[in-house]
């Protein structure tokens, strides 16, 4: 309850997200069957520079999720780790891994309960999304949670993220010790630096076997980053001041300077030119025909991935030539 018109606004960035993710399934550009149950109407078609992006943001996603279980499924003494998705939206991974058969010991997914009331509802409506629910599963909170053995979602504000969600995560299985991999994927720059300070540093100090993946916007203060940015963002920042502004080297700094063992950024450009394959671009070629190449790379330059982790542990030595 409670929520501030500033918080609503935040909340609304989850259909922008699931709209993009919607138009590159529909389209061809990605593999995602479940996206369009939490979109509707299911049929706004965002450009193809925009459709080029999330493909990249997709892919770099989807691979480290399924490197990490992959890796995880191979250690015989393994319990399969843990995935925590930070601000998760309408995201869908969990049910593209769990179709996959790549399912990691345990998810969790962590977002407003507004948001997530609305996504526990959608999953309830479809078939193909409740079958994929561990048998176990039950619903609480008033219909904003869904617990169960394997899979998790909670409901909480990422501001209070020690006080109102280490606590859930505990009761609902998250073990301190399980490899575990968190994703944040345009989450943070809706934090304040202090708050999302706050969860990197429980999770320096209480996960010893930790990695985490972001994806976010950078550089949102040049003469490009201004004209791609919300209103919502821009006020936002503002608030902030100009030391905030997230850069390439900044988002891996700032893992290293509170002693991660290894962080490192890639921009989305050099993503699409180094790790999508040949076969791929011509693939994606046939779907959209992009002729501007400048403005998808000034685009992209404005998007990174940042991968860090806590330690030298095998299944976190990944994620492309990041
Ligand atoms: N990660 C998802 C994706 O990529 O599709 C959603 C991204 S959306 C741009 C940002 C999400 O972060 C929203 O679902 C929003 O509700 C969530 N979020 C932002 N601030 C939050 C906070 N303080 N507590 C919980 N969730 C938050």
């Amino acid at each position: 309850g409670g929520a501030s018109n500033a918080d609503h606004a935040v909340q609304g960035t989850s259909n922008d997200a699931a709209v993009s993710r919607e138009s590159a399934a529909r389209l061809g550009y990605i593999v995602d069957p479940f996206i369009r149950y939490f979109v509707k109407p299911a049929n706004q078609r965002r450009a193809p520079l925009i459709n080029r992006g999330t493909y990249c943001r997709f892919h770099g996603v989807q691979n480290t999720l399924c490197q990490f279980a992959q890796a995880l499924a191979a250690t015989e003494t393994s319990t399969g780790g843990q995935i925590v998705v930070l601000g998760a939206g309408f995201d869908t991974s969990y049910f593209i891994l769990e179709k996959e058969g790549l399912n990691v010991g345990k998810f969790f997914e962590i977002d407003f309960a507004e948001i997530t009331a609305k996504k526990a509802a959608a999953i309830y409506r479809h078939s193909d999304l409740k079958s994929l629910l561990p048998p176990d599963t039950t619903v609480a909170m008033g219909g904003s949670e869904l617990h169960s053995s394997r899979y998790s979602l909670l409901s909480g504000d990422l501001r209070e993220f020690q006080i109102q969600l280490v606590p859930k995560l505990l009761e609902r299985g998250f073990d301190l010790n399980e490899p575990t991999l968190f994703l944040s994927e345009c989450v943070l720059i809706y934090l304040d630096p202090q708050h999302s300070d706050q969860i990197i540093d429980w999770i320096t100090q209480s996960v010893p076997n930790a990695a985490i993946l972001t994806y976010e916007q950078i550089r949102p203060d040049d003469r490009f980053g201004q004209m791609m940015i919300d209103n919502l963002r821009a006020r936002l920042l503002e608030l902030r001041g100009l030391h905030a502004y997230p850069t390439l080297e900044s988002t891996s700094q700032r893992f290293m300077s509170r002693g991660w063992h290894s962080a490192k950024a890639i921009d989305l450009a050099d993503y699409h030119d180094r790790c999508i394959d040949d076969s791929e671009r011509a693939r994606l070629a046939k779907i959209e025909f992009i002729d501007e190449w400048e403005e998808f790379t000034l685009l992209a330059q404005h998007y990174a991935f940042t991968f860090a982790h806590s330690k030298d542990a095998e299944p976190f030595q990944m994620l492309c030539p990041l």
